[in-house]
């Protein structure tokens, strides 16, 4: 293109626009692409307007990707197009003229300046459509304001090009002043519109309005639940379209208050990293598509003098096939498939019959591996919307996007598609399957402040990667060695390009687009393993981490976000998978079962995998790791501070004021420590402890602090203003609320004033603006000393009596710790034993007592090495009582179908007799259990199942030998006689246990007694660990090898024998065992009777024979 054509096709287009000015912003990108050609020729002539042109075009590529676009957004990147149009009065300078001109020099800055102006109102774009839809419309007036700015700034910078390019280059542009003139008209049209609102923002702008206006809903949770309520959409950002229905309950008003809390100014500092690597990898892709194309256009080959479709075909083989056949633009793909084997029919006829001279042996080999199956994976390679259809446009896109070195044959493609990539995916499923069970290896040495973010964390990586990795099953096929290493080089291409991308966005993907930019606008199976592999060896790492480090639970949060992103592009293609199959003859689900050889299959019928039998059948691979075979790790992958920080907080200094900061700020400023009371004057956490700045950019008289709940480690900002009451006393209103996290969703308002010269800060606090019915206190003290204080109740009481207390205990503590005794040692641990209780749910622990005596830092420490210790919570509910289990959770072996059938281990639970709907039986207290004491997933549900089987059978060999072996009674005289027959009743039960052990007595690993039925019986440990009802009712136990978390197996004696009747296969076979063998005794007895009375016969015989002698004598 010359810059003729160029400029007139950009003048065309731009006047096209100029004509409809309520244009959306598709057509305003359109347009401003054909300007960036332009531009783009004009920086031949003068190259330092490069830097603004490839921000230009950087950021209008940036816009593209996204989903959806707001009208706003699309009248900022109108003015910045009119402002880049400037730039065109460039071309008719001439460089020489311009190069060492004050042009020049004027200019040069001016670009520069643009270009950063550019990027940033990018950025501010990406934010805003990040943000949630009411976030925007209770903000509205600043982001109006922002875009408004830049509107005006554009506008500017348009009158300063044109006037500098013409002042200086001495060239007068005849119609500059007519340009000028139309400038100031046309911001004003401009800033109008940037005030426009969509219809829906509209909408929840009155529903908004009629609470109150936006102040109000800001700084009122109810009102703000209120809202969103009333317009579920509010919570919706354009760039999480599709999001579940459900996640919008849970955390809609969480990532709105969240997003409420940061000014915009702070969100468009925070965001600008993230647009920065976004808007590199956008440029990495520009220049490669540039070297791309430009190898593209040698080997295109068009025969224009021929006629019909097959002529813009570019692969001259395809172009033969389509032409023989003499298809129009598209064709059924079932009817391409078979024209594209019999074509590869026909060569590897023609090689045979040509001595193999034509082609080398190794074609030869992959032409016959090009099966009829095979090849359906090429068409769905070339029909990316799976619409069954095969177009001109999606064979040349196929064609066209070889790699380089395999320009010359399309057969190598077209073996990749159909035989390389199969192979390659297997090894990333394979790959990706070992990375998650060794994560799930890992879980249980793993230290992080928040265990429920490891098990979020866990259980949608599982569900989610999982679900799609064993759905995968393609055949085998053997590659020959020459395409292999064509393949390798390839998959080592495609890795090694997607490594990067995720490595310029530190592996964090803030929103579709930015996936988009790493993974290509392919269809999203084709590199959705590499990428999971990819993603989930950056995220074992930081697991491995974990094992050393207080990881910030920030870092698994964020890596989860991204990989739900990733997730959610599955999901968008399964849907629309769904939607086109369905309006195929095919049967969907068998559609679903071939298609990317079943990649999606489990995505229809989930159920099919987590039912217990495939569970059990063929559970999910475990994977143990050593201690060193995983290489060095670096902290430098994390992309959050270490959650140290949060555990044993920096000893910041006290803030001083700098200046006097209006009505009596400075005397809140600095640390503080204390406590939120109930009614009964308790505490009802542990310590709080702030750090108030003042936050003087506004001018108010308003602090803030930052910390984090002990807890859980959540972060939480605590904002501050200062009022005054009637007697002109400063009061101060606080206000705490958490940062974006998944759970902690509630806020603490408080108010109070300053007593005893400013030392005590108290007043009282609610959950509710309007209501703060109880009191709290925060001191200057130090949280050593302050947990010294007596209750406050105390001081009500008897002051002195407290007062001497305090004195006593505070120089008690100090001079312990001075001396670092023994003693103290013995305090804090007294202290560790008390929180384990608590824990526990020790119902006698005095909680409130433990708070008010231990520091925020302790706290800290004891909630990270409980959580860390006691796994209690098990994400899943009593089939009984309905509650979430804590603590032991007992699982039915015998019941369950689809799910298993769980209980808590409470009598009243576990004794139960529970019917469930889809169960032919109900379940009684009877069954096989086992109790899990550490949270098991549903990808572990198989081994629990199979494991704890097999164990139980082991241990009832073991107790009923121990039984046999101690029971006084007599030998039968049967056995005597028929040994033989003895074995054969044991037999069966010997083949379904391990080999016999050589243990004499089954005792108790806790107690050393003997145990007898009813015991548990360890299924995690390999030897056979006994616990006696007793030992096992006082909790796990811990005792070298068997740990307090492993699985137990309860043994009761076998059904039959509990005489409950109940038949299972073992049973049955026992029985007929027992049956067949009492036919035996039957006959024996008969046999045995005839041999007696022959012997009787006999003995007479004889009798009488020695009669007759004697008397014959
Ligand atoms: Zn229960
Ligand atoms: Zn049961
Ligand atoms: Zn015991
Ligand atoms: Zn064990």
């Amino acid at each position: 293109m010359t810059i003729d054509d160029a400029i007139a096709g950009a003048v065309r287009s731009s006047t096209a626009s100029e004509a409809s000015v309520r244009d959306g912003a598709g057509s305003i990108i359109e347009n401003a692409l054909a300007l960036v050609s332009v531009l783009q020729a004009v920086a031949k002539i003068h190259p330092w307007l490069e830097v603004v042109v490839n921000a230009f075009q950087v950021v209008i590529e940036l816009n593209v990707r996204r989903r959806e676009n707001d009208g706003k957004i699309g009248v900022l990147f109108r003015s910045m197009r009119d402002m880049m149009e400037a730039l065109r009065s460039l071309q008719s300078v001439p460089s020489e003229k311009a190069r060492g001109s004050s042009m020049e020099s004027r200019l040069e800055d001016l670009v520069k300046q643009t270009a950063d102006d550019i990027k940033a109102c990018a950025n501010a774009c990406d934010v805003y459509s990040k943000t949630r839809m009411l976030t925007k419309v209770l903000r509205s007036a600043t982001w109006d304001d922002l875009f408004k700015q830049y509107v005006e700034l554009f506008a500017q910078r348009r009158v300063d090009f044109l006037l500098r390019i013409s002042v200086h280059s001495g060239i007068v542009l005849d119609d500059t002043h007519h340009k000028l003139l139309r400038v100031d008209e046309k911001v004003d049209e401009l800033l109008r519109r940037v005030s426009e609102s969509s219809p829906e923002q509209q909408r929840l702008r009155e529903i908004v309005e009629r609470n109150g206006g936006a102040e109000a809903v800001t700084s009122d949770d109810v009102l703000l639940e209120m809202v969103l309520k009333a317009n579920p959409l509010a919570a919706v950002s354009a760039s999480t379209v599709g999001e579940h229905e459900n996640d919008l309950d849970t955390s809609g008003l969480a990532t709105i208050k969240a997003e409420l809390l940061e000014s915009t100014t702070d969100a468009l500092e925070r965001n600008f990293e993230v647009f920065e690597r976004k808007f590199r990898l956008q440029e990495m892709k520009i220049v490669e598509e540039l070297t791309h194309v430009a190898h593209k256009e040698g080997d295109r080959i068009i025969e224009s003098v021929l006629d019909g479709p097959h002529n813009e075909i570019h692969n001259p083989d395809i172009r033969s096939i389509w032409a023989d056949a003499g298809w129009r633009g598209r064709v059924k793909s079932r009817h391409f498939v078979p024209a594209l084997y019999d074509h590869y029919r026909g060569l590897l006829a023609r090689a045979r019959s040509a001595a193999s001279a034509l082609l080398s042996s190794e074609a030869v080999t992959v032409l016959k591996l090009l099966k009829m199956s095979r090849l359906q994976r090429v068409v769905e390679a070339i029909d990316v919307d799976a619409t069954g259809f095969i177009t001109v446009t999606a064979i040349n896109r196929f064609t066209d996007s070889r790699p380089e070195s395999w320009r010359q044959v399309l057969l190598e493609w077209v073996a990749y598609w159909a035989i390389g990539w199969e192979g390659e995916m297997c090894t990333y499923r394979d790959k990706i399957n070992v990375i998650i069970a060794k994560m799930f290896f890992l879980r249980r040495s793993i230290r992080l402040v928040d265990q429920e973010v490891l098990d979020i964390y866990l259980a949608g990586v599982h569900r989610e990667a999982e679900t799609l990795t064993r759905a995968f099953r393609p055949e085998p096929v053997s590659v020959p060695p020459g395409l292999a290493k064509l393949f390798q080089e390839r998959g080592d291409n495609v890795e090694g390009r997607l490594r990067k991308g995720l490595e310029t966005v530190r592996y964090l993907i803030d929103a579709p687009d930015t996936l988009s930019l790493i993974i290509g606008p392919e269809r999203v199976e084709e590199k959705i393993f590499p990428t999971l592999y990819l993603l989930l060896s950056r995220d074992f790492r930081v697991f491995r981490l974990c094992q050393t480090k207080y990881v910030s639970p920030e870092e698994l949060i964020a890596s989860w976000h991204s990989l739900e992103i990733v997730f959610e592009e599955v999901i968008q293609r399964y849907f629309h998978l769904k939607d086109v199959f369905e309006h195929r003859t095919d049967s969907t689900s068998e559609l679903f079962k071939h298609f990317s050889s079943g990649m999606f299959g489990y995505w229809l019928d989930p159920q099919e995998l987590w039912s217990l039998r495939t569970l059990e059948e063929d559970p999910f691979p475990e994977f143990q790791i050593g201690e060193d075979e995983e290489g060095p790790l670096d902290t430098t992958i994390l992309n959050f501070p270490l959650a140290t920080d949060h555990l044993y907080p920096r000893e910041q200094e006290n803030t001083v004021a700098k200046q006097p900061c209006g009505a009596s700020v400075e005397f809140i400023l600095g640390k503080w420590h204390g406590f939120f009371y109930d009614e009964l004057q308790t505490p009802c956490a542990s310590m709080y402890s702030f750090n108030f700045h003042d936050t003087g950019s506004d001018g108010l008289a308003s602090f803030v602090a930052r910390g984090s709940a002990a807890h859980r480690g959540s972060e939480f900002v605590v904002t501050g203003k200062v009022e005054q009451d009637d007697s002109g006393r400063p009061i101060f209103a606080l206000w705490l609320r958490f940062v974006p996290s998944h759970y902690e969703n509630y806020n603490v308002y408080f108010r109070g004033t300053l007593h005893l010269d400013g030392s005590v800060f108290a007043g009282m606090w609610g959950m509710v603006k309007h209501d703060m019915p109880y009191p709290f206190e925060f001191r200057r003290i130090s949280p050593e000393l302050l947990v010294c204080r007596p209750p406050p109740e105390r001081f009500g009481t008897d002051r002195a009596a407290a007062r001497w207390s305090y004195a006593l205990t505070a120089v008690h503590t100090q001079v312990l710790r001075k001396l670092s005794s023994t003693r103290l040692l013995e305090q804090r641990r007294r202290k560790r034993r008390q929180w384990e209780d608590f824990a526990a749910g020790e119902k006698t622990v005095d909680v409130s007592e433990l708070f008010r005596t231990t520091t925020y830092a302790d706290a800290c420490y004891y909630f990270a090495i409980l959580l860390h210790r006691n796994l209690v919570h098990h994400s899943c509910i009593c089939d009984h009582c309905d509650e979430v289990i804590a603590g032991a959770r007992i699982l039915c072996l015998e019941c369950g179908i689809d799910d298993t059938l769980d209980f808590c281990d409470k009598p009243e639970c576990t004794g139960a007799v529970v019917h469930v709907k889809k169960l032919p039986a109900p379940h009684l207290s009877s069954h096989d259990v086992v109790k899990l004491r550490a949270m098991a997933f549903s990808r572990e549900i198989g081994r629990v199942l199979k494991t704890s089987k097999a164990a139980l059978s082991r241990a009832r060999t073991l107790l009923d030998r121990q039984e046999q072996s101690r029971s006084s009674e007599p030998v039968p005289y049967l056995w005597a006689v028929a040994p033989e027959i003895f074995r054969v009743a044991t037999h069966s039960d010997r083949l379904a246990s391990r080999q016999p052990s050589t243990s004499p007595v089954p005792s108790c690993i806790a107690c050393s007694q003997p145990v007898h039925y009813p015991c548990w019986f360890c299924s995690d440990c390999e030897g056979d660990i006994f616990v006696c009802s007793a030992c096992d009712a006082n909790g796990g136990i811990d005792k070298d090898p068997h740990k307090a978390d492993h699985m137990v197996v309860r043994c009761l004696r076998r059904a039959e024998e509990r005489g409950d009747g109940a038949s299972d296969p073992r049973m049955e076979a026992v029985e007929r065992g027992m049956l067949s063998l009492e036919r035996r005794l039957d006959t024996l007895e008969l046999r045995l009777e005839e041999r007696m009375s022959r012997m009787e016969g006999l003995l007479e015989r004889i009798a009488i024979g020695q009669r007759s002698i004697s008397n014959a004598t």
